[in-house]
């Protein structure tokens, strides 16, 4: 059971700012400098959620559609460093960045400045009106910071899927092609040809067709299951994609080959060593334009500023998102300076894409990253949790296997130690304990029994220990 520290309270009304959660205590052990001004302690004063949170998810319920769902319904009143502060006034131990995206800090100082400051002046014109030197400045740090010294070009957008789109609209306008291939556990967004582009049926396309025509899926080289085992995934799924592009598909009809150089949604599965290699080798000799999706992976996330460094992969396009702006709406896509050019004026951009707060949040995310060494930072992260998880994994039959890279690690649950068989609901019960005990995890995975874990990479390390430490706990207690 957690231990509630005692004498702190909840602040303030619903709907309140939580100001009077804010201290100026400094981050703790091991955070970067310039980090969270909130206390960094999980703390529980009520249940998880507590009666506030419950009055206002009824509230929600007779407001908000039921498609909605909420991983752990508290609602926030502040978060900064390594935890959410509830509106009953706990402190959860984040170890989700509201998936991906607040790496580098909620609420970073360098962020709060820069997006206010912008406020003021100015929040919209839009690009295609008036344009205005933030968006450029946050085009010229992605042409610099993604991998390769080709000539690069890049253009704003609001959300992954809307990068996703565009890299599509980019590589069908360049090659004059319409097919795009992607992966088995694939997850590229929401939208309509998104959706197509995902792999997962429940609950992102159920109901939801009929999808965009002439996506092709081939099987990801996912190690952990791949039937003839690990040693051969690499070998055996580069064949299967050779042989559906040039046997079944035919090269002059394929755009592009969309991936995720660690798959997101899909359970953080790490393709095996050399398949990346072996299939963007293999587009470059037929003219298909290769798409990194990088919208969870990349922005320091996995100890690299783009996952695609690990391997030394030059992708001609790539897709950025969640981690670029702290939380305020943007995204990206980032390429040749060739094939960016290929699409006529007027044939890209977007009302509200680009906006000038979300420009100068990204801005003071690259800040924070840079001053606060986020890369190092997220590779230091993955260390201590994959130490950690790894020898927890050696004690408990119910974990099949531990991945990621960075600030971005995962254990996949299974039945037993002799069944491979998916266990959904073992990770359900995790996840359970974990949220009663003031840890935030998410699930993910094709069958829904993968824990991940995503935390700030400003998370203090005390926090990080004590999330760790709940995780094993939650085993301990199955
Ligand atoms: C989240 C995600 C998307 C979609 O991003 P949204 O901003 O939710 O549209 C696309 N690709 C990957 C790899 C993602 O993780």
């Amino acid at each position: 059971m957690p231990e509630p520290v005692v004498g702190s309270t909840a602040d303030g009304a619903i709907g309140g700012t939580g100001a009077a959660d804010r201290t100026t205590q400094g981050t703790g052990g091991g955070a970067p400098a310039g980090g969270p001004r909130l206390d960094q302690v999980r703390r529980l004063v009520t249940e998880v959620p507590g009666p506030r949170s419950r009055a206002l998810l009824a509230r929600q319920r007779d407001a908000v559609p039921a498609g909605l769902g909420s991983v752990l319904p508290v609602y926030v009143t502040a978060a900064g460093g390594g935890v959410v502060v509830d509106a009953d006034g706990n402190s959860v131990i984040d170890f989700a960045s509201g998936i991906a995206v607040t790496g580098a800090g909620n609420s970073a100082e360098r962020v709060v400045e820069r997006a206010s400051a912008q406020l003021a002046r100015f929040t919209h014109t839009c690009f295609l009106v008036n344009p205005y030197e933030s968006y450029v400045a946050v085009c010229e740090a992605l042409n610099r910071l993604t991998p390769g010294d080709h000539a690069k070009r890049t253009v704003l957008v609001n959300t992954g899927a809307e990068a996703v789109e565009n890299a599509v609209k980019i590589a069908r306008s360049a090659t004059g092609r319409p097919g795009v291939l992607v992966f088995d556990h694939a997850y590229h967004g929401r939208t309509l040809l998104t959706m197509a582009m995902t792999a997962k049926n429940v609950p992102y396309k159920q109901g939801f067709g009929p999808f965009a025509p002439e996506v092709h899926r081939a099987p990801m080289a996912a190690p952990f299951r791949w039937p003839t085992g690990a040693d051969h995934c690499a070998d055996e799924a580069f064949a299967q994609f050779a042989y559906q592009v040039d046997q079944q598909i035919g090269a002059g009809n394929l755009a592009a080959v969309v991936v995720e150089p660690i798959q997101g949604e899909g359970g953080f599965v790490v393709p095996a060593p050399g398949f990346l290699e072996r299939v963007f080798a293999f587009c470059r000799e037929r003219g298909i334009v290769t798409v990194a999706d990088e919208v969870q992976t990349g922005v320091a996330r996995t100890g690299d500023m783009f996952a695609c460094e690990h391997e030394g992969l030059v992708p001609d396009l790539i897709t950025t998102a969640k981690g670029i702006a702290g939380g305020l709406p943007l995204g990206a896509v980032t390429g040749r300076a060739e094939i960016m050019d290929a699409v006529p004026a007027g044939g890209l951009g977007g009302t509200f894409s680009g906006n000038p707060v979300a420009c100068e949040a990204a801005l003071g995310v690259l800040a924070e990253i840079e001053e606060g060494r986020l890369v190092e930072r997220a590779g230091r992260i993955g260390a201590v949790m994959l130490a950690r998880l790894r020898a927890l994994a050696e004690r408990t039959e119910a974990i099949g296997d531990v991945r990621g890279r960075g600030a971005m690690i995962a254990i996949e649950l299974v039945q037993g130690a002799d069944d491979p068989a998916p266990a959904p609901e073992t990770a359900r019960r995790v996840l359970a304990a974990c949220h009663a005990e003031g840890l935030l995890v998410l699930t993910a995975g094709t069958h829904g029994n993968v824990l991940r874990f995503l935390p700030p990479l400003v998370i203090p390390d005390h926090l990080l220990d004590e999330g760790l430490g709940i995780i094993e706990r939650a085993f301990a207690g199955l």
